[in-house]
């Protein structure tokens, strides 16, 4: 079962499923902690000491229809006579200052947090943000702000009114009035400048109590827009800066595995060096620098194979009375005559030929593509050098080689071939040595 088998726990962890699976896990959670972020919220009444008025048919406050029953707690009074006339009836409070200033910037803000009480039999009333328009509004004349605004149905006026700010649009008379252009005739809320409460116009007759308690904007820190494009910008930033990480690091790994690679190459050739150094040396006689029977052996493995048939010719050389010269000369007297040998034997060799120290004072010469006849002469050729040579070091010494010679027309295998000839050899010592006898023919 899983649970019992950490080792499983941990190669999940490792793969790049889990991770993955926890990235998309991280995401998704980011995504939904934006339902958690604070909203912001910017408090206007009561908390903030901001200049507001009301204003009713006329400006003089005693004839007026509207007066203060509390001016810092924000309540006001209309009492609109049933005259046929129209009564104005309205409050407003500055926000960012006061007029004159190009106003507060809301657009971050969704939503207006509303309190107010009201008694009176009107059935609407309007709610309005005006916003200065710049290239467009006089800032020193309020009305041509732009008048953004909402009618609400008396029975949604209550303690927790919450307006949309989505809710508000421009006024026709404002736009008509100010003949506004039309990039001046959507909602703005960047500038505002104030927000106010009207009774409805012309006016419904009677009285009208209104205390603003609460006035609040709510919205966001960070829009829900650039929450996601912040997400997404941050794993595109992820994906291409580990892209280039891995792209630099697999190009670093790749140049040392090919550096590794040409060190082993390097290791390896001078490996096989050694090998064919070490392999010729464990061939070549260190005495005479001829292949010894080792090396002999190689040659003929790889010029006449078991069972091949080719034409070849084979001499068998053995120095008479050896003993005798190493007892006289002594050992080292033994080698320099051994090395003479060589020499005349080699100066008498073809390229093609091959020669060997096959033990001792014997020598074996190995004559490709050589008829019995050729072969005899050579060897012939070779005794009567080795009979007539003088030795620098030893003037007096004279010395004789005996030689077996046969060849084979492709009849007879190589090894069959060497034991007839070294028979012959071993005929011509019978025969009383300095002498070259062939094999006996078939
Ligand atoms: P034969 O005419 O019958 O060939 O007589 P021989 O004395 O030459 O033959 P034998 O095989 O009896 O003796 C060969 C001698 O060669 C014996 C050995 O001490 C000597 N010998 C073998 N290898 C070397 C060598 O490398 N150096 C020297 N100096 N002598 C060697
Ligand atoms: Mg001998
Ligand atoms: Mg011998």
């Amino acid at each position: 079962m899983l649970s019992e088998n950490p080792r499983h726990y941990s190669s999940i962890r490792q793969s790049g499923f889990y991770k993955l699976f926890l990235y998309c896990l991280i995401t998704v959670a980011v995504i939904y902690a934006y339902e958690l972020l604070p909203a912001k919220k910017m408090l206007v009444v009561p908390s903030k000491d901001l200049p507001h008025y009301i204003y009713g048919d006329t400006n003089n406050p005693d004839q007026s229809n509207i007066r203060w029953l509390d001016f810092e707690g924000m309540g006001w009074i209309c009492e609109v006579p049933n005259d046929g006339n129209p009564h104005l009836c309205g409050f407003n409070v500055f926000l960012g200052g006061g007029q004159g200033t190009d106003g507060l910037d809301l657009s971050s803000y969704k939503t207006i947090n509303i309190d107010l009480d009201y008694s009176g039999s009107d059935q609407r009333l309007r709610f309005y943000l005006r916003n200065y328009e710049p290239g467009f509004s006089n800032i020193n004349d309020m009305q041509t702000a732009k008048f953004n605004n909402v009618h609400v149905p008396i029975e949604y006026i209550r303690d927790d009114l919450v307006l949309s700010l989505s809710e508000f649009s421009v006024a026709e008379w404002w736009i008509t009035e100010y003949k506004a252009p039309r990039e001046n005739s959507l909602p703005d809320f960047r500038h505002v400048i104030a927000f106010g409460i009207d009774a409805s116009y012309p006016g419904v007759p009677g009285t009208h109590v209104f205390k603003l308690n609460r006035l609040e904007f709510v919205g966001e820190w960070v829009a829900r827009d650039d929450w996601y494009l912040g997400i997404l910008v941050f794993w595109v930033t992820v994906i291409v800066i580990g892209g280039a990480i891995s792209l630099a690091r697999l190009t670093k790994e790749i140049r040392l595995e090919h550096q590794r690679l040409e060190r082993m190459a390097n290791q390896n050739s001078l490996l096989a060096q050694e090998t064919d150094r070490y392999k010729k040396l464990s061939m070549v006689d260190p005495l005479t620098g001829l292949l010894n029977r080792q090396g002999l052996a190689e040659y003929i493995e790889l010029y006449f194979p078991q069972n091949s048939l080719r034409q070849v010719a084979l001499v068998v050389i053995d120095i008479d009375h050896f003993k005798k010269i190493n007892d006289s000369l002594g050992h080292d007297g033994g080698d320099i005559v051994l090395k003479r040998v060589t020499q005349l034997l080699n100066s008498s060799t073809r390229q093609t030929d091959q020669i060997a120290r096959w033990g001792g004072e014997e020598f074996v010469m190995v004559l490709p593509d050589t008829s019995l006849d050729n072969a005899y002469r050579l060897a012939e050729e070779m005794r009567s050098l080795v009979a007539t040579a003088n030795f620098e070091q030893f003037p007096d010494l004279r010395i004789t080689i005996s030689l077996g010679v046969g060849a084979s027309g492709g009849e007879v295998p190589f090894h069959q071939l060497f034991r007839s000839v070294d028979m012959a050899l071993y005929q011509a010592k019978a025969q009383g040595r300095n002498r070259t006898v062939m094999t006996a023919p078939g």
